[in-house]
C-alpha cells in the first residue's frame, strides 16, 4: 500500500540547473561561457594531468581503499593526524553522510533534528531529508544589512533544540557568497551545545581573502563536535574527478569510516589530489587572479545597477531588481550560463561563477543585450 513518500522515496533528487553535457554537444565546448557551478576557469595543476598519465597503467587495480598517501599529503598540509581525516567522493558525498551517520532516526523513535542556514548548500536540506530527520531553519541576515543574508548565527543557534543532533553552516557561503569572521565563527563554536554536531562546509576556503576570516580547522583541537569539509572541486580546479574531504576528531572519524563505501574514491583522483596539493604556486595563483576578477566583475555589476551580494568566493549573487528567469533564459540562448535561484527562493537573483577576463567580458557583453 502506497505510504505517505517520507525521507527518500519523498526526496527531489539534486539539480545542476542545466543539462550541459547537451548543451556542449549543441553549441561545441569552446563556445559556451559556462559560468553556472563555480567551477575553477583556469584548471587544475599541470601536475595532476601529469600524475593521471602517469598512473594509466593502473586502471585495472582497485585503488588504495584507505588513500593514504593523499591523506598523508593532507595532513601534512593542514598538520593534523591522517587519522583526523576521511575522503570523500566530492565533499558532497561527506555532507550526505554526516546525515546519514550522525541525524538518522533514533533506536527510542525520537526523530533528530537539523538546524540549516535558509540560504545555505542545497545538499543540507537533501542529506537531511534522506537521514529522516526534521529540518529547522534558520533565517538569514537582512537583505539591507552589512551582510546581506549571511548568517545570522543567533538564529542559527536558537534553532537549536533537545532534538538537534547536527547543524550545517558554509563559511564562506554558497549561494550567498557571504561569510562570517575568526571572532564571530569562535564565540559560536563556544556557544553550540557540545553534543550538537556543528558541519562547517568550507569549500570556498582557499577562496577567501578578507583579513578577518578564518578557517575553523583552529578550533577542532578545543572543540571535538566540530568537522569541516574541504573540496578538490573549486580553488584546485578538479570538480571533475570528485574529491572532497572531511577533518574531525580522530573517534568521529572512525565512525564515518564504517560507512564509508570501501573504494568510494578512484585511483586517478587520489594521485591528482595528492599532485596537486604539492603545487601550492598554482592555487596561490588561482586565488589571485580570482579575487581580482571577482572585483571588477562586481565592479561593472554594480555600474550597470545591478545588486552585488559580497563575496569571498568564485562567484557573486546578483539581485536583478525583478524577476530573473527571463534574463537567465536570454543568456542562456546566448551561450551564457548562470545558475538561476528560484529553487532557493530567491527569484529575483542568479548567482555568477567569476570567470577569466575573457568569460567575464563575454557574459557582460551578453547581460548588456538582455537587460
Ligand atoms: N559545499 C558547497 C558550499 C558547495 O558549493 C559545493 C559545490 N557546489 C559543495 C559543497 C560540493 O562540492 P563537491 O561535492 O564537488 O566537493
Amino acid at each position: 500500500a502506497a505510504r505517505a513518500t517520507t525521507g527518500i522515496q519523498g526526496l527531489k533528487a539534486y539539480d545542476p540547473g542545466h543539462d550541459l553535457v547537451a548543451f556542449r554537444r549543441r553549441c561545441g565546448d569552446g563556445r559556451l561561457v559556462e559560468l553556472g557551478s563555480n567551477e575553477n576557469p583556469y584548471g587544475p595543476s599541470p601536475r595532476a594531468r601529469e600524475a593521471i598519465l602517469a598512473n594509466l597503467h593502473m586502471l585495472h587495480r582497485y585503488p588504495d581503499p584507505l588513500g593514504g598517501d593523499l591523506k598523508r599529503a593532507l595532513s601534512a598540509r593542514h598538520g593534523i593526524g591522517t587519522d583526523r581525516i576521511l575522503l570523500g567522493n566530492g565533499s558532497h558525498e561527506l555532507l550526505m553522510q554526516m546525515a546519514q551517520v550522525f541525524a538518522g532516526p533514533g533506536t527510542d523513535g525520537t526523530a533528530p533534528e537539523v538546524v540549516a542556514p535558509r540560504f545555505g548548500f542545497a545538499v543540507f536540506a537533501l542529506a537531511t531529508q534522506a537521514a529522516g530527520a526534521h529540518l529547522r531553519i534558520a533565517e538569514p541576515l537582512p537583505r539591507d544589512s552589512a551582510m546581506p543574508l549571511g548568517h545570522d548565527l543567533d538564529a542559527l543557534l536558537a534553532a537549536i533544540t533537545p532534538d538537534t543532533r547536527l547543524l550545517y553552516v558554509a563559511n564562506p557561503n554558497n549561494p550567498t557568497g557571504t561569510w562570517f569572521g575568526a571572532g564571530a565563527l569562535a564565540d559560536f563554536i563556544a556557544r553550540v551545545p557540545r553534543e550538537v554536531i556543528v558541519v562547517v562546509d568550507e569549500a570556498y576556503a582557499e577562496m577567501a581573502d578578507a583579513p578577518d576570516y578564518a578557517s575553523a580547522l583552529g578550533l577542532l583541537d578545543a572543540h571535538p563536535n566540530v568537522v569541516v569539509t574541504r573540496t578538490f572541486s573549486k580553488a584546485y580546479g578538479l570538480a571533475g574527478l570528485r574529491v572532497g574531504y572531511l577533518i574531525g576528531a580522530p573517534g568521529l572519524v572512525a565512525v564515518m569510516e564504517r560507512l564509508r563505501e570501501s573504494f568510494n574514491v578512484n585511483g586517478l583522483a587520489l594521485t591528482a589530489c595528492e599532485a596537486a596539493l604539492g603545487d601550492e604556486a598554482h592555487i596561490e595563483q588561482a586565488r589571485i587572479r580570482n579575487a581580482e576578477q571577482r572585483e571588477s566583475l562586481s565592479a561593472d555589476l554594480r555600474g550597470r545597477g545591478l545588486e552585488v551580494f559580497p563575496s569571498q568566493t568564485n562567484f557573486v549573487l546578483v539581485g536583478f531588481g525583478r524577476e530573473a528567469a527571463p534574463i537567465e533564459s536570454a543568456l542562456t540562448e546566448r551561450g551564457v550560463i548562470l545558475r538561476p535561484m528560484g529553487g532557493y527562493g530567491l527569484p529575483d537573483c542568479l548567482r555568477i561563477t567569476v570567470g577569466d577576463a575573457d568569460e567575464n567580458r563575454r557574459l557582460l557583453a551578453a547581460l548588456d543585450e538582455c537587460l
